[in-house]
């Protein structure tokens, strides 16, 4: 009886039709109405300072629900290829834009 109720667990969730891409796609930015471009999530101007980049090519994919849910919360951090200082990765000298708010962490529930 258990084993059935796992096997229709099971089956229930693979028979959910997956989300359509406009559904899962939000802009992580928005632009204010004198144009300013603003965080999608915290409605804050995006912070543009000097800072580091890697050349290297880094992929970056949420992996689950969760880091997908995780991941709309905080949509302008600081890319693992940018960088405020310096790094061993990060030495090519730029401009870096992200959101305070984001790159601390604040997440939706404000
Ligand atoms: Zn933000």
């Amino acid at each position: 009886m258990r084993l059935a109720l796992v096997f229709a667990v099971f089956f229930a969730g693979c028979a959910n039709p997956p989300r359509r891409a406009e559904e899962q796609v939000k802009p992580s930015t928005i632009s204010s109405p004198d144009g300013q471009i603003l965080c999608a999530v915290h409605h804050i101007p995006l912070t543009t300072m000097r800072g580091w980049r890697s050349d290297a090519i880094i992929l970056e994919h949420p992996i689950g629900e969760a880091a997908a849910r995780e991941e709309a919360c905080i949509p302008n951090t600081i890319p693992p290829w940018e960088s405020r200082v310096r790094t061993k990765e990060c030495t090519i000298p730029g401009e870096i834009t992200f959101c305070k708010w984001c790159d601390e962490g604040v997440g939706c529930d404000f």
